[in-house]
């Protein structure tokens, strides 16, 4: 006893205040990318022609935040600084529309409405449902339940079985393979129940959109209730976003 109470002394704390207080990520984490078009060069298209996944549109400049893989070709692509990216971890959206940003636009998920956030608000059980991706999402979501995040200190845990779900949480493009058991697993979770697309595959096919046999993210028809970019998306992105939606955190 008295070595579990050392070690517990010389361990301290470690599960993060946040949202409490605010997070320092490393110099070399991305976040969400601001846009200067003024800094923009006539004629220009370095960016658009360098982004491999065909997440930024010109006229006017904007970055498909659903698409975007948070890689760090546009930013070299462009010396006056058109495009670069912050430390902002918060990019989750409840619209598909909402994803995709412009010169310093900042649009966060907003809440639940107010009989939902009654129902899901203080406890959230998600089913998490892997579709075909390479897991870096999955090892994220992983992470939010070790003693640094601790997701579970919000009441929000993943369970085993989408009969005792309150929402899914999907994560890969898709797949032709994955495409029955997930549209089964969804059939299985009791209404009303969310869905939350975790990744840039399950939100647009990701690096994978158009390839053969993989699908270009969660199917038309699933509605989708919480969108959270990233490939991966960090898990205080993940955090923020659920939290969020849960009316669990300040709008702005
Ligand atoms: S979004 Fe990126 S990290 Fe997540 S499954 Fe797809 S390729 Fe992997």
């Amino acid at each position: 006893m008295l070595d579990l109470l050392r070690l517990r002394f010389r361990q301290g704390y470690q599960t993060s205040p946040y949202p409490k207080t605010d997070v320092a990520f490393p110099d070399h984490f991305r976040g969400r990318p601001a846009i200067d078009a003024s800094k923009c060069e006539e004629n220009c298209r370095a960016c658009a022609d360098a982004c491999p996944v065909g997440a930024i549109s010109l006229e006017p400049l904007r970055i498909d935040l659903g698409a975007c893989t948070f890689c760090p070709v546009c930013e070299k692509a462009c010396p006056p600084g058109a495009v670069t990216y912050t430390h902002d971890h918060r990019l989750a959206a409840r619209t598909r529309d909402e994803l995709v940003i412009g010169d310093s636009e900042v649009r966060l998920a907003t809440a639940l409405d107010d009989e939902s956030r009654r129902l899901f608000g203080r406890s959230l059980r998600l089913r998490q449902v892997s579709a075909g991706g390479c897991n870096g999402c999955e090892a994220e979501l992983v992470a939010l339940g070790n003693v640094v995040f601790d997701l579970a200190r919000f009441g929000i845990q993943f369970v085993a079985s989408p009969r005792h779900a309150d929402g899914l949480v999907i994560t890969g493009p898709v797949t032709d393979n994955m495409r029955a058991a997930l549209l089964a697993t969804y059939e299985a979770t009791p209404s009303p129940r969310l869905v939350i697309a975790v990744g840039a595959c399950a939100i647009s096919g990701g690096p994978f959109a158009g390839a053969r046999e993989s699908g270009d993210g969660v199917p038309a028809g699933m509605p989708v209730d919480l969108y959270i970019p990233g490939c991966p998306p960090h898990p205080f992105t993940i955090m923020d976003g659920l939290l969020r939606l849960l009316g669990r955190m300040e709008p702005s």
